[in-house]
């Protein structure tokens, strides 16, 4: 398997508050989050993956077919690319960020689902 979306080492995971995408702190800061870098601009900002990822998730789905996966539809993942995805990321996108996606109509909506509002 080669693909380059899939986490290269299991130290130093992160995952994207976005859309859950699963990577290293070095993929994301070389390439950005596959998903959401056109909004998120986090390819070459160490700051911004920081923004922009967690490093606290749980549980985890490879996804390899977005489009005929129930997993993938279940976690609003089906649009994405192929890779790991977390089922739930804690954290929070910074405030002006999520203003700068309202403004684009994506609307935002917590990855966290273990804190139950
Ligand atoms: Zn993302």
């Amino acid at each position: 398997m080669s693909l380059e979306t899939v986490p290269k080492e299991l130290k130093h995971l992160r995952a994207c508050l976005l859309c859950s995408l699963i990577k290293t702190i070095d993929q994301f800061e070389l390439d950005g989050c596959d998903n959401c870098d056109e909004f998120l601009h986090m390819k070459g900002s160490r700051d911004l993956v920081f923004d922009c990822t967690s490093s606290s998730f749980d549980g985890l789905v490879s996804l390899m077919s977005p489009e005929d996966s129930w997993v993938g539809k279940w976690q609003r993942i089906n649009r994405y690319v192929k890779g790991c995805y977390a089922i739930s990321v804690s954290g929070k996108l910074p405030p002006g960020i999520i203003n700068d996606l309202k403004s684009r109509q994506i609307h935002y909506r917590s990855r966290d689902t273990s804190v139950k509002s």
